[in-house]
This record gives structure tokens, C-alpha cells and sequence, in this order.
């Protein structure tokens, strides 16, 4: 079986057989920034260091896209997120395994590597999305 490949090089890895975002943070003014950058988008500064983010974060906002967007590699519908993580960035994203009715906003959702169709051409990739963590974040 062949192995499916990223949709996007460098945006997580496995670190102790969970996967994390990976950031970096300037060791000039010690501004985060996801996804990675080779430069400081604040001060300019090369001196960035690969941070991985925490596992879960909370929810901040959300839309339902009911509609595909003509250049959407996921079929609608769907839900578009901004996810809050605690080391301070925000994270724009697709969550997956829930229901419109159930979100709220300080949900905590957690990361994971899921599959999509690969754009443009036949098979699939993987790409990080998030979805809700059964049990915490206060759902009823
Ligand atoms: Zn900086």
C-alpha cells in the first residue's frame, strides 16, 4: 500500500507518537507565529525556533460551509475553524467528527493527521484538521 503524503511539507510532526502543530518563536521578541516562518513577521529577525504546539486547543470561532468553494479539495458540507492554542497563536482549520449543534465557543478540540483527496489528481493526502475531545471541554 503506498504510503500518502502530506498535503503541505513541514506543517507538524510526531513528537513522542502524537501529532503537533509546529510553530515558530523569535528568540528577538519572542513573537509565535503558525506556520512556521523563516523570518520574524514582527522584527524581521532570522533567529526563529521550531516550537510544537500543544495537542488540544479550544475553539474560537466557526462557520459551516454548506456550499463547496470552486476550489474546496473537501466536500461540503463542512466546518471551518479558528482554533485557539494555549501557547498563544490561532490556528485556521477544517474540524471534523462533529456537529454544528454542538459547537460553542471555548470547546477543546484536539489535533490529528486525517485524510483528504489529493487536489488536482487521483488518490489522497493527509492534512491536520481538529475535532472535538469527547468528555472535556464542558459539553452537556
Ligand atoms: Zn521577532
Amino acid at each position: 500500500m503506498p504510503e500518502i503524503p502530506p498535503l503541505q511539507e513541514g506543517l507538524y510532526a510526531d513528537v513522542d507518537g502524537v501529532p503537533r502543530l509546529l510553530a515558530s518563536r523569535c528568540d528577538a521578541c519572542d513573537r509565535l507565529f503558525f506556520p512556521r516562518r523563516q523570518y520574524c513577521g514582527r522584527c524581521s529577525s532570522p533567529a526563529l525556533r521550531d516550537l510544537a504546539l500543544s495537542a488540544h486547543g479550544t475553539l474560537h470561532a466557526w462557520s459551516l460551509i454548506d456550499r463547496r468553494p470552486k476550489l474546496a479539495v473537501i466536500d461540503s458540507p463542512y466546518v471551518q475553524a479558528e482554533v485557539a492554542m494555549p501557547e498563544g497563536v490561532h490556528v485556521f482549520t477544517v474540524l471534523r467528527d462533529c456537529e454544528a449543534a454542538q459547537l460553542r465557543t471555548g470547546l477543546t478540540v484536539e489535533m490529528f493527521v486525517g485524510e483528504i483527496p489529493r487536489p488536482g489528481g487521483e488518490g489522497k493526502v493527509h492534512a491536520y484538521m481538529f475535532r472535538p475531545v469527547a468528555g472535556k471541554g464542558g459539553q452537556a
